[in-house]
């Protein structure tokens, strides 16, 4: 099966008038072709790390809530995707990670492609957990290896408060497993935030959110990922979660490489349903807004890629950026660099937007499937 797709094709940092050909699944070769001018934008497929459901279904429930959470996503420009536990009980996490290790052959063609999972929890600072439930937090010191080696297969990032005890040995016991270490539900100091990083990890959870920010005289792990140059950082980009009136400090200050947008979806995404439950704790939605009933605090968000893409669009960010901070970057974050480009050799993963940047078409391995909403 060959497939030429042409267009005004994103490519790392500029817009090419070409063509993309495309043998089965792979990208075989794009070349520039002026009269392509006038076609769609055609950004590579988006891959989204951190994402707790959408349209109704939860990324911690049955294989067929996997497969809505997969169509539902690729409805909206998300072609890869990691389903991602909040925290709960170790052997929850064991029976979550379970789940979707059996469901991952089985997922759907016509859905996002899941590239293994991600668990938030349990390891994070109780006076940063945001919508955790706190009944389930663990300090790594308190937690032996053996109950972890359950979680491990297609474990392939997790969240970890740096500061907490026993942290660094976790994140370098993490590291020589394979996963991908994010540092966030932290209230750690500069120190604390640089050595967690120096010890492995390599990510950032929602940056600003759940962890000690900008103060000029206590500077915390919002600084030190900020001013590390490899570390990437995850933005919520919902408008609700980092005022957008930060966004400039983040997008001036982190390489063009290293910036990820997520969506930290709920189920709830997508749906127009008000009240709804994060783990075993209750929420209510106003407006875009989701929030825990019992604190106030912000419990993640109602977006997509694709409405993150548009709102760091509109703040004023090039849109090579913008798109690549929800494909390349995540895809390199997660070692899955078949994906995230749209050069030879890469998998056929394309989003068709339109000037305002709607979904309009996706295609997935060289097929087009989802028509946007
Ligand atoms: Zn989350």
């Amino acid at each position: 099966m060959t497939e030429i797709v042409g267009g005004r094709i994103i490519v790392d940092d500029r817009i090419l008038a070409g063509r993309i050909h495309i043998e089965d699944e792979t990208i075989v070769g794009v070349e520039p072709d002026e009269a392509e001018a006038a076609g769609p934008l055609l950004a590579a497929g988006f891959v989204d790390v951190h994402v707790h459901g959408w349209g109704g279904y939860d990324a911690m429930g049955t294989s067929a809530e996997l497969d809505g959470m997969a169509r539902a996503l690729l409805r909206r420009g998300v072609t890869s995707f990691l389903p991602t536990a909040v925290t709960a009980s170790l052997p929850d996490l064991a029976a979550f990670s379970g789940r979707v290790r059996e469901w991952l052959p089985t997922a759907p063609r016509d859905g996002a492609q899941p590239l293994g999972f991600n668990i938030e929890g349990p390891f994070m600072s109780p006076a940063r957990r945001g919508a955790h439930d706190p009944a389930w937090i663990r300090q790594p010191a308190a937690v032996d290896r053996a109950s972890l080696e359950p979680l491990l297969d297609g474990l392939r990032l997790m969240t970890v408060a740096p500061e907490t005890p026993g942290a660094v040995g976790l994140i370098r016991w993490l590291r020589g497993r394979g996963v991908t270490v994010s540092a966030g539900h932290s209230a750690a100091g500069l120190d604390d935030a640089q050595t967690g990083y120096a010890a492995g990890a390599s990510s950032t959870t929602h940056l600003f959110n759940a962890m000690s920010g900008i103060d000029h005289h206590t500077p915390g792990l919002a600084v030190a990922a900020l001013t590390a140059d490899d570390v990437y950082v995850e933005l919520i980009a919902d408008g609700h979660h980092v005022h957008p009136a930060l966004w400039p400090i983040i997008t001036r200050t982190k390489p063009a490489d290293r910036l990820l947008l997520v969506s930290d979806a709920l189920a709830l995404a997508g749906t127009g349903v008000l009240h709804g439950v994060i783990g075993s704790l209750e929420v209510a939605v106003d407006a875009d807004r989701c929030t825990l009933r019992s604190t106030g605090a912000l419990a993640g968000s109602l977006i997509a890629l694709d409405s993150a893409v548009r709102n760091l669009v509109r703040s004023g960010v090039a849109l090579p950026f913008a798109v690549a901070a929800a494909s390349r970057n995540p895809a390199t974050l997660i070692g899955a660099g078949d994906r995230g480009r749209l050069a030879t050799g890469q998998r056929a993963d394309i989003v068709e937007l339109s000037e305002d940047l709607a979904v309009q078409r996706v295609m997935r391995g060289g097929q087009w499937l989802a028509a946007g909403s």
